[in-house]
């Protein structure tokens, strides 16, 4: 099993790639802040340039220490470049609510962002592959991996892993009530947050699973 590289630095270095202008005390930059955001979103949005072209395509990712991997067909075009030492940039977005301001103008959402930049690299080595699978299978149901059918050889070398080192980071959250004009508090406007969360549903068993077969702890439990 390869040993997830050590976390450096507690804090990325504040460059002009991860700079947040645009409201910047919004802005963070600390790992014990950017990562948790990184592990909670379900996918990602990667972006990269083909030809000149800018692309941003969704995908599931999973982070060990501090990079973050995809995986998926090998005919993928994302896959195809990072692995190719394309640069990419990674965006995980958790939508907290909706801030309902008495203005259209101030109306807003409640977020936690983050930001990663990074160059894409061709996992080839085994315990390395083996370890993003159990990675990205656990990102997406915790617990999982002890439940499933583990993947064949056959699967695995069909399925392309790529890696980002992650070199540059940031994270942009915003919290609380609407921030209104003054004038416009006394407006008989409703004014304030709507909670969104990203909650499961009841569980619907495959119409061809075996009976008696009892709804795992992963699925049961689930939680982000
Ligand atoms: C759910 C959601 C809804 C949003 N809606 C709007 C909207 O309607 N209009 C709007 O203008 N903005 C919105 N934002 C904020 C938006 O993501 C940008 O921060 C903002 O538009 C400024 O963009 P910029 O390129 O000028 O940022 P800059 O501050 O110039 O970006 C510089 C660097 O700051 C970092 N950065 C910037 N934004 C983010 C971020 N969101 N998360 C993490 N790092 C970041 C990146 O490293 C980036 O390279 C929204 C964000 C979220 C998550």
């Amino acid at each position: 099993m390869t040993t997830p590289p050590p976390t450096s630095a507690s804090t990325f270095a504040i460059n002009e790639r991860n700079r947040v202008r645009r409201l910047p005390a919004r802005g963070n930059y600390d790992r014990d802040t950017i990562y948790p955001i990184v592990d909670e979103s379900l996918i990602c949005h990667v972006g990269f340039v083909q030809d000149d072209q800018p692309i941003v395509i969704p995908t599931i990712h999973a982070r060990i220490g501090d990079t973050i991997y995809f995986h998926g067909a090998p005919a993928s075009r994302l896959l195809k470049l990072a692995a190719d030492g394309a640069k990419v940039c990674v965006t995980c977005t958790l939508l907290d609510g909706l801030v309902l301001a008495r203005s259209a103008f101030h109306s807003s959402m409640n977020y936690r962002s983050a930001v990663l930049f990074g160059v894409g690299r061709l996992v080839t080595d085994y315990d390395e592959q083996w370890a993003v699978m159990k990675a990205i299978t656990e990102h997406v149901a915790k617990g999982r991996w002890d439940e499933v059918r583990y993947a064949t050889e056959k699967e695995a070398q069909s399925t392309k892993f790529v890696a980002v080192e992650i070199e540059s980071a940031s994270a942009k959250i915003r919290t609380g009530p609407p921030k209104d004009d003054e004038e416009d508090y006394a407006l008989p406007i409703w004014a304030g947050v709507l909670p969104l969360a990203l909650t499961p549903s009841a569980p619907i068993a495959d119409p061809l699973l075996t009976s008696g077969i009892a709804v795992p702890a992963s699925v049961s439990q689930y939680r982000r």
